[in-house]
């Protein structure tokens, strides 16, 4: 009996089929969703037909070609079929023995990952559910090292007593990065921010100089390939250089960015990133698989298995072992998500990835030129990247306005940031359905909006 299935793929089809044309915003109020919970089940297809008619008026078409709302990539059909066997194959990617599939499948994806980026071969890497708990793997990773070179076995003594860590951020670091800091007890409000300059890129110097300021104790630097609202990249190679002076540890925040090593053609920007400690790239944003999945990566895989390996005896994980994808995440029992990383890779190619990237990066670069041919619009940073940041009549309110109204009117959806103490329109195109009508549409609907917010 697979009457379930059936309804679940002609329903998925119909809502695909819609993405083009819908409303990008959600078209209402999923009332529907919040019932009592009935005292007696029912049959799986008519379950599946009554949460989709109750989800609709909800649903967001944020997989869709004309979604530039955060940073959000679509689904590759590819990967979307994929994500569907692994929930039917329903494998528990915690350890080896449970799937033997899952782990190849993780050390495949890894290794293509590794290559595509141009990060050290033989990196350790954990698949995660995202860039925060990257971040956080990431970052328990080089707690343990930096800790570990002082003397101090954090994991088996906790931070009570160990060697203060100076921890030094970029101060425009996704929020993520700070909630991660908080998690594994190192503190959000201690961290040193490290100023960035007009584009947002971290002042190497200004590192240097506030790292040469202490005795070269413990300390990590958070740098970022990607700046969440400019897409700016920070210059890797004066950082590493500074952070090698130091004995500092290097984390890269590479959510979105890090693709950018992948297009042969924007890989310039990524220079010098893979002489970092520790990297975060998500999945689900660039690589457009379905929510979720993420990659930790980290130089010295002793301080991965060290942080977060299942067993007491971390020490003996080796990199060439079988592997047993729990030893390098946080998760224990894990949804087997390299299944539909290797379904969207192997979809994409080598070429179909830089193509993606590259496409991206012209379709935003085309959205700010049609927008600052507008009277009265400024792009506020170099479009060097997929972001764009948009400012209307140098002003809060109108900007605001005019965002509002973009979003109302359905064409398409984006959202508000803050830049430079000032109101901003931020456009971030990341899915691999855009197209270059999309973004002429997308230009239309924007200048039409400021129009009317001028009146
Ligand atoms: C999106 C993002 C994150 C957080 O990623 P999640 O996948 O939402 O956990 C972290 N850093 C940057 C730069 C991001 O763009």
């Amino acid at each position: 009996m697979t009457d379930h299935l059936d309804a679940a793929h002609e329903l998925a089809a119909a809502w695909l089929a819609t993405l083009d044309h819908r409303p990008v915003r959600a078209e209402g109020d999923p009332s529907g969703l919040r019932r009592d919970l009935p005292a007696e089940g029912a049959a799986p297809a008519d379950v599946v037909r009554e949460l989709a008619a109750a989800a609709a008026p909800g649903l967001v078409a944020s997989a869709g070609p004309r979604y530039f709302g955060f940073v959000t990539g679509g689904a590759l059909p590819a990967a979307l079929a994929a994500d569907w066997l692994t929930s039917a194959w329903d494998q528990n990617a915690a350890l080896h023995s449970m799937s033997p599939a899952a782990a190849a499948a993780e050390e495949t994806v890894g290794r293509w990952v590794l290559d595509l980026l141009g990060l050290p071969a033989h990196a350790a890497f954990g698949i995660v559910t995202g860039a925060q708990m990257a971040n956080v793997s990431g970052l328990a990773a080089a707690r343990h090292g930096v800790l570990r070179d002082a003397g101090w076995d954090v994991e088996a003594h906790g931070l009570a007593g160990a060697p203060p860590i100076r921890v030094l951020a970029h101060e425009e670091s996704h929020s993520t990065l700070f909630n991660a800091l908080r998690l594994i007890g190192l503190g959000r409000d201690t961290v040193e921010r490290v100023p960035a300059d007009d584009q947002g890129r971290m002042v190497a110097r200004l590192l240097r100089a506030a790292l040469a300021e202490h005795d070269g104790g413990p300390a990590i630097v958070c740098a970022q390939a990607g700046n969440v609202n400019s897409g700016a990249f920070d210059p890797f190679d004066a950082i590493a250089d500074a952070c090698a002076e130091a004995g500092a540890w290097l984390h890269v925040d590479g959510a979105f960015g890090l693709w950018a090593a992948a297009a042969p053609g924007r890989a310039h920007l990524c220079a010098g990133v893979g002489r970092a400690d520790s990297w975060a790239v998500d999945a689900h944003k660039w690589l457009n698989v379905p929510y979720d999945g993420a990659l930790a990566i980290v130089r010295d895989p002793s301080t991965l298995a060290g942080a977060l390996a299942l067993t007491g005896a971390y020490l003996t994980v080796a990199a060439d072992a079988e592997r047993n994808g729990g030893d390098w995440a946080p998760e224990a029992s894990r949804r087997a998500r390299a299944f539909p990383m290797w379904a969207a890779l192997r979809s994409l190619g080598r070429e179909g990835l830089a193509d993606l990237i590259e496409r991206d990066c012209r379709l935003a670069a085309l959205i700010a030129r049609r927008l600052e041919n507008a009277p009265g619009v400024a792009v506020l940073a170099d479009v060097t990247l997929n972001q764009v940041l948009v400012r209307f009549g140098d002003d809060d309110a109108a900007t605001e306005a005019v965002i509002a109204r973009v979003q109302q009117e359905g064409t398409c959806w984006l959202g508000g940031t803050r830049w430079q103490g000032a109101a901003a329109m931020r456009i971030s195109v990341s899915g691999w359905r855009t197209t270059e009508d999309d973004a002429e549409r997308t230009a239309v609907a924007i200048a039409t909006a400021w129009r009317r917010v001028r009146g």
